[in-house]
């Protein structure tokens, strides 16, 4: 059987490898010049690769790590140091160290006493909400990813309820491509 995949970001590359290890014909259209979609690797500007999309592998339980751990891909474990720089919802840049002070006040209030979320945005979660007070840890989830806009909310709830959260982040140390 002959099957066309359109686009080849990491989803297209994977339906198009999993339909070849089943004997299917693939054809994958892609529109632009590169494979790779949102993760994108740049080369020219260092010796070192510079990640222009993707370039987290968020905690040791996500299908990535199991990917990289199989093609024997080197991963540094990354934490977030005391000055390491974070963008607030805001757009403002503070370190670490600053979150955490201002934090002081949401240390009481925990997701976990939140409502299920829905297959909503994040945003339209919030909003459903009202005025409460936002836990710390999901306005770091929204400096570390995105606009809420953007972000699932059900997803976002279960990844910052499962105590094995605060793992951390690894990175490909050869490139995300
Ligand atoms: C700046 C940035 C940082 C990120 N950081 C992280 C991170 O640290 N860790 C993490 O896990 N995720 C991260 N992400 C998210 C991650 O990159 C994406 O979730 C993932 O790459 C999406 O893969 P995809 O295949 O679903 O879509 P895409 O990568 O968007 O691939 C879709 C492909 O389809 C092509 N296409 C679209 N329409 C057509 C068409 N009509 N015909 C032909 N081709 C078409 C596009 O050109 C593209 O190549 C980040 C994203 C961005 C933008």
């Amino acid at each position: 059987m002959k099957t066309l995949v359109i686009g080849a970001g990491i989803a297209g590359l994977s339906a198009a490898q999993e339909l070849r290890k089943a004997n299917h014909q693939v054809i994958l259209l892609e529109a632009r010049n590169r494979v790779g979609g949102r993760i994108h690797t740049d080369r020219s500007f260092a010796e070192v690769p510079i990640e222009l999309g993707a370039e987290f592998i968020h905690s040791s339980r996500v299908p990535t790590y199991s990917l990289a751990q199989k093609l024997g891909l080197r991963t540094f474990h990354y934490n977030q140091r005391d000055d390491t720089l974070v963008r607030l919802p805001d757009g403002v840049l503070r370190t670490v160290a600053e979150v955490g002070a201002q934090a002081q006040g949401y240390d009481n209030v925990r997701l976990i006493d939140w409502p299920e979320a829905g297959e909503e945005s994040l945003e339209a979660y919030l909003k459903r909400l009202g005025d409460r007070q936002i836990p710390f840890k999901l306005q770091e989830y929204i400096s570390d990813f995105d606009h809420p806009r953007y972000l699932s909310a059900k997803a976002a709830r279960e990844y910052l309820c499962d105590p094995s959260a605060e793992e951390g982040d690894y990175r490909l140390l050869d490139g995300y491509d």
